[in-house]
């Protein structure tokens, strides 16, 4: 790749993280067969999310023939929505049988990074003290990773088991046991009907209630994998049709109508289908915009909040204490074991490393009001530097195997115009950046989530840094080829 230097790096492309990035990262580089990679995973497994958020229920909310590599079709899901196991169970397989395990270092953190501006090389730590250098480094550490716990007061004070969802303690039983859940996310919707008939009593810790509409799950029946794997066409013919609907829907996410849109209205007629007592499903009717937060789908979350042993605090938590939970309204509800549903801290891509780009710059610094970048790959003054699930590539509508594939492809095609060019570094104009961010910004303002409630999509200056505001087929046909005149070229 590039001009040599006199030292040639260790590795032309490192990777942190052994996620759906990472790995469709490195099975990428493996497949062309030319460069050399390493891949530094800080865990001791392959999977990232779905090796992290191993709770009861959890399982994808996008159907799992979307939810896979496109190069790497699995004919055997055995539901419609892929269930943690088998998702966990697939990336396992694809590390093996595209030979990029042996490229990974596990337990192997990248601590920091600097661009050595003379040597056009990255110049690499792990948490453990070990350096390496690359040409390229990619970012494959996830946006949806760090653990979010509530702020709230007294929370050490508590004396019973207390544990985050991506955390779960498979060696506290909770039977027989009183348990509060604090969130009522896409996690706790899916958790909340798992536990509810173990529990004695279930108490849901509710901040603001979640449009919810029904997932449809199902067993994918025995014909259908037989079918997908005697003609595979017809596994990548479905692929085509989910993810098609799929996009249909971000219309009404983009340019949302005036008035309510029809899956508002099958969402509320979902909810009084379901929940009879008026004042239970009054708690639970949202008051934004369906959209404005993430939409949610479960056939079993409501039938569970109708259980005798299950309440929802509508007031939500307002602090713990040594034996349980106070609620909003001041009330001290007794608890065994609290967990906290509360998602993960959005767009934190890396504030547990020290990324030093041209010149000493901080990323940790450039970022500290909220993460932006061009593409949601590349930050101008960091050459050579790609982040794989960057600011504004996140999705509400379609799979983010889609998103992270086009980086690849970018990343992929980055690294063919250096060697074209015989350049050893390029990086994003200022300007380009900008320009970029400028017409997402605008585009933001017109959809959904430009309509006033608060979620995690927004960072502390009220901006989204974390969703793509337009079709995923645009953000594909952005990222396909590197527009040279956006990009400086080193010599
Ligand atoms: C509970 C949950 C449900 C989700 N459901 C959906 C869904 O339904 N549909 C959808 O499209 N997406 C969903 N997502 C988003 C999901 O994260 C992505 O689809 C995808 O799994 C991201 O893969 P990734 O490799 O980018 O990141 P991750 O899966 O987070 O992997 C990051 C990897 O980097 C490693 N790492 C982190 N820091 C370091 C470091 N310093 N050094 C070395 N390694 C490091 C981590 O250990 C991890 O293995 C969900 C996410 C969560 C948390």
């Amino acid at each position: 790749m590039g001009r040599m230097n006199a030292a040639p790096p260790d590795f032309d492309v490192a990777i942190a993280g052994a996620g759906f990035s990472g790995l469709g990262m490195a099975i990428r580089l493996k497949q062309e067969g030319t460069r050399s990679f390493v891949v530094l995973e800080k865990a001791q497994t392959v999977g990232g999310t779905w090796r992290d958020n191993r709770y009861p229920g959890a399982a994808c909310d996008i159907p799992s023939n979307l939810y896979s590599f496109s190069f790497a079709p699995n004919p055997n899901w055995t539901r419609l929505y892929p269930p943690q196991q088998e998702i966990q169970a697939y990336l396992e397989d694809c590390a093996s049988c595209f030979g990029v395990r042996e490229h990974i270092r596990f337990g192997a953190a990248l601590a920091r990074a600097a661009w050595d501006d003379a040597a056009h090389v990255w110049r690499i730590e792990t948490r453990d003290g070990r350096a390496l250098t690359a040409r390229a480094l990619v970012s494959g550490m996830g946006g949806l990773h760090v653990p979010n716990l509530p702020d709230l007061p007294g929370r050490e004070s508590f004396q019973g088991e207390s544990w985050h969802s991506a955390r779960w303690r498979d060696d506290v039983s909770l039977a027989g046991k009183r348990v509060a859940l604090i969130g009522t996310g896409a996690s706790a919707v899916q958790i909340t009907p798992r536990i509810a008939p173990i529990v004695a009593q279930l108490d849901l810790y509710q901040r603001t209630p979640s449009w919810i509409v029904p997932k449809r799950d199902g067993a994918v029946p025995g014909w259908a994998r037989t079918l997908f794997q005697r003609l595979p066409f017809t596994q990548e013919a479905t692929r085509r049709l989910i993810y098609a609907v799929n996009e249909l829907r971000a219309k009404a996410f983009l340019d949302p109508p005036e008035k309510e849109w029809i899956g508002a209205k099958l969402a509320r007629a979902y909810l009084a289908r379901q929940i009879a007592d008026p004042a239970l499903r009054e708690k639970l009717t949202p008051r934004y915009r369906m959209g404005c937060k993430r939409v949610l789908i479960s056939d079993d979350y409501y039938p569970a909040l109708t259980r005798a042993n299950v309440e929802l605090i509508a007031s939500g938590a307002r602090a713990l204490t040594p034996r349980g939970v106070i609620d909003g309204e001041g009330v001290e509800r007794p608890a065994d074991i609290v967990i906290y549903a509360t998602g993960f801290k959005p767009m934190d891509l890396i504030s547990h490393v020290d990324i030093r780009g041209a010149g000493g710059r901080s990323l940790n610094e450039e970022w500290a009001n909220g993460p932006s970048a061009y593409l949601g790959t590349m930050v101008s003054g960091y050459p050579n530097f790609f982040t794989l699930m960057g600011p504004n590539s996140g999705l509400g509508h379609n799979s983010m195997i889609y998103m992270i594939e086009s980086q690849i492809a970018f990343v992929m095609d980055a690294l063919r115009t250096l060697d074209a060019r015989n350049a050893p570094a390029l990086d994003v104009k200022a300007e380009a950046q900008r320009a970029f961010n400028a017409e997402i910004e605008a585009k933001l303002k017109k959809s959904v989530w430009g309509t006033g409630c608060t979620s995690w999509y927004l960072s502390p200056d009220g901006k989204n840094h974390t969703l793509w505001p337009d079709f995923t087929f645009k953000f594909r046909e952005r990222t396909k080829h590197v527009r040279v005149e956006e990009f400086e070229f080193a010599q």
